[in-house]
Formats: structure tokens, sequence, C-alpha cells
């Protein structure tokens, strides 16, 4: 997710008594507050009262619970009072995983010094064996690359180990990691602490938890920022070129339906409703250089259904009370992780269905990665065929320019009378004239069946242009 939010003195002193009020230290409470975390999560309330008293856990949680959170502060906390090399291993399905989970011990353990080596596939051995010489407190890594370890890296064994948690269990056991995890419980304590995370609660997931887990206290709770069942979550992976030849599309495939389309700036949110707007779409905008009575003015318009597709930055859209959408387009990825839930919030509410399609190029993978990540959820594809978006490229590149022009106009118009204006702060669709020219695309929503738009040339947001 992206960079933690900075507290204020008054919220960093709160998260700190309440990190504190589960018996974690001064030290690594205030790690927990410095990484923006406000209180603890459900998980961490549950699970760490337990822990710090030495008991064995598992807990059923998702990614995004904080359950890294959960079984790091007290392996931190017992490495406290006896620092010593290989205190703890954490094993987990894949490496991206085992980084991410390595970034927070390192994170919430600065203050203390801590050490970690991260083991995984795909990295030189030689680096790791190397970063093994150093003694480091906390192992993090997937299975086969720690018994690789254990088999090659001389001097190197897990004969001191005082914890182990096992993350994801479900997803460990499901990449048949049951053989090295077999291995690896051969070689460490019976005298130790053991954590198991899991989403699932298998029969497998039971077996292992039978075999390496002592009269474990079993927490289970909702991932905090999970998102929906009945949300279906898509993506296409594009050139960022063709970024607006894909929205189109998008709207064009998914016509009938309301949208929200985000962008990350004012800017952009402008020029892509004026985009739409030129293509024959509803689109009205919401960005933080209008008015709060003019995004009100256009709120509204979009609420009674003049048009059907709202254009809009996070924060621009926070604070308004806009009712649910068939469609969330991230037009732009979010940077920051926990926006994403936030916009993919505003469609499946209430138990309906709803759709989500974010567009990524080359330029969004770690965002992307980021997200699915963080809602533990793999997105699925956007069936678009690249003949058939590129069919509208010249329509596309004709509307381009002609919201960039509209741009300056409006701007250099600021002082006088604008042209056109409708009251969503832009001019009205091209051909359509003053007034906004809703027709078609006011309330029909959307282009198939709509007027003909001339020969081979598809059609698009329901008007003809
Ligand atoms: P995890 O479930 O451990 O993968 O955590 C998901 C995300 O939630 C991570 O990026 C953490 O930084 C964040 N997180 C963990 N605990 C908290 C908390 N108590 N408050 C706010 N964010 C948290």
């Amino acid at each position: 997710m992206g960079g933690p939010d900075k507290l204020t003195d008054a919220e960093r002193a709160a998260a700190v008594a309440a990190f504190e009020k589960l018996g974690i230290c001064t030290q690594l409470a205030e790690a927990a507050a410095g990484l923006g975390w406000k209180s603890p999560s459900n998980i961490q309330e549950q699970a760490v009262p337990h822990l710090l008293q030495g008991q064995d856990v598992i807990g059923l949680a998702q990614t995004g619970s904080g359950k890294t959170g959960a079984f790091s502060l007290p392996i931190l906390q017992a490495l406290m009072d006896r620092p010593q090399e290989h205190f703890a291993l954490i094993l987990s399905p894949t490496r991206e995983l085992a980084i991410q989970i390595a970034e927070q011990v390192e994170a919430l353990g600065s203050g203390i010094g801590v050490k970690c080596a991260v083991l995984v596939g795909g990295i030189d051995m030689m680096a790791q064996a190397i970063a093994l010489a150093k003694r480091p407190h906390i192992l993090v890594g997937t299975p086969g690359r720690v018994v690789d370890h254990l088999s090659n890296t001389k001097g190197f064994n897990l004969k001191q180990l005082k914890h182990l948690v096992l993350d994801e269990a479900d997803k460990l056991l499901d990449m048949d990691f049951e053989q090295e995890i077999d291995q690896i419980l051969k070689v460490i304590p019976r005298e130790r602490r053991t954590q198991l995370f899991s989403a699932t609660m298998t029969n497998k997931v039971q077996k292992l938890q039978r075999a390496c887990l002592v009269k474990p206290v079993k927490v289970e709770v909702a991932a905090k920022y999970s998102t929906v069942e009945t949300l279906r979550q898509q993506y296409v992976f594009i050139p960022a070129k063709y970024k607006d030849c894909y929205l189109a599309y998008v709207l064009n495939e998914l016509s009938g339906s309301t949208f929200m389309i985000f962008t990350r700036t004012c800017e952009s949110t402008r020029r892509i409703a004026l985009l739409l707007r030129n293509l024959g779409f509803g689109a009205v905008p919401i960005h933080g250089h209008m008015s709060q009575p003019k995004r009100l003015g256009a709120l509204n318009k979009f609420k009674a259904g003049e048009r059907n597709i709202l254009v809009a930055t996070d924060v621009a859209s926070r604070g308004l009370d806009i009712p649910s959408v068939d469609v969330v387009v991230n037009y732009d990825v979010p940077q920051n992780s926990k926006d994403y839930i936030h916009r993919v919030g505003r469609t499946a509410r209430a138990g309906r269905s709803g759709r989500s399609v974010t567009i990524a190029t080359q330029y969004d993978v770690e965002l992307f990665q980021k997200i699915e990540h963080l809602t533990g959820i793999k997105m699925e594809q956007f069936a678009a065929e690249r003949e058939e978006v590129l069919m509208l490229l010249e329509r596309v590149s004709d509307a381009q320019r002609l919201a960039t022009m509209q741009m300056k106009e409006a701007d250099a118009g600021k002082k006088g009378k604008r042209k056109g204006e409708d009251g969503d702060d832009e001019g009205g669709p091209v051909g359509g004239g003053a007034g906004g020219g809703r027709g078609a695309a006011g309330g029909g929503r959307g282009g198939r069946g709509g007027g003909g738009g001339g020969g081979k040339r598809p059609k698009l947001g329901g008007r003809k242009y």
C-alpha cells in the first residue's frame, strides 16, 4: 500500500496508548503509530494478547486484516527481551509476500535494530548466504528456498529457533509445499511458539495445525480492507497511449450502466469528462477546482439520471453522498491502495452486484500488485479485442484534440462569459452545441442500438457525432 499516513500528535498519542493497552511496549507501539496505524486492527486486538502470553495461535484472517502486524509485534517484543540470531522463521507461499512481510517487520523493528533475511527463489543463493552470515534475527522465506539453504548453506541451521509463523497456510499447502514444511519442522526445536494464519480452514490446514501447534487459541476476523464478494474486479492491461481508447471501449461495452470514473488529478478529470462528452457519452466531472455548489450541481445531475457517468478524483468525491453505481472505472490506478478499496466501494453495495474495471499500463505494474496484495484478490481480465478497440482510435483522437481546445478556451474564458456552459464547469459536447445536448446520452445510457454511426464507424455513447 502507499506510504504511511502521518498522524497528528493527538492521534499518535492515542495510537501508542491503544497498542500499549494490548501489552505492546512503548517503543514498538510508537513504531506502529509511525506507520500511520491509528489503532490495532481487529486481528491484532484479538491475537496479540494471547501471543504475548506465549500461546500458539491459529488466525483465520485474510491479507489486508493487519495479520503481519499481529504476528510480528509479539515476536519483536520477545526478541527485545532475548536477542539472538535465527529467533523467528516466517514462511510465506510467495516471494512477493515474503518481501512485503520482511519490509513490515523491518519497519516495525527499525528502532530496535532488527535484522531480517529474505530467503526466496529467483534470487541468488550466494547473496542470501551472505545475508545469513550476518546473523539475522528474523528469517522470512518460501519453504523451498529455506530447505535449499538448510541443505546447502554451510553453517546454517535453525536449532535455536524460538518462533515459527506459517503465513497463508492454505496457499502454502495448495502450492504443494507440504514436503518442505515437513522437512523444516523436523529440524527446528519442538520447544517453540507457533502461529498459523490462513484465509480458509481446509482439511489440509487442520492437519498441519495438528502437526505443529500446541493447544492453539483460535482467532477469526473478517478482513478490514477487503472488497465484497458481489464485486467483480477486472482489469485491462494496455499501453499508456491507448488509455482513452480503452476507456471509451469499456464504457461502450458496458453501456446501460451507471459509472464512476476515477482519475488522479483535477485536470484529467476535466479532460476525461470533456472527451467523453465529445464522444457522445453523458459524463459530468467533479474535481477540486470546482466550487462546492458546482460539485453538488454536477452530482445532482448524476443522481437525477440526467448523466450516467461521474468523473472524479479521490479527494473531490469524499464527503459527498454519491449513490451506488453499476461500474467503477479506475482510469488511473490509485497510488494508495486503500483508495482502491474506497473507490470500488462505490459499487456492489448492500449485497448488490457490481463491477470494477482498472485500466493499468506499463507504468502501473507495481501499484497494481500492491492492490491485489491488499485485497487478497486476483483481478480477472476484461475481455477486449485489440483490433476492435483500435477501431475507435480516430474518433477518440478527434475528441481528445477537441477536449484540449475546449479546456484552453474555458481557461481563457474564465474571466469572461463562457460559451456553452451547462453547469458542469465545462462546455457542452461538440455538435450538440449549447445547452449540454443531453439528448441521446442522457438517461438513455449507451451506444449499442443507439443512432446509426454511419457506415462501419463504431458507435459510441449512443449519440451520433
Ligand atoms: P496485512 O494484512 O498484514 O497484509 O496488512 C495489510 C495492510 O494493512 C498493510 O499495508 C499494513 O501496513 C496495514 N495495517 C496493518 N495493521 C494496521 C493497523 N492497525 N492500522 C492501519 N493499517 C494497518
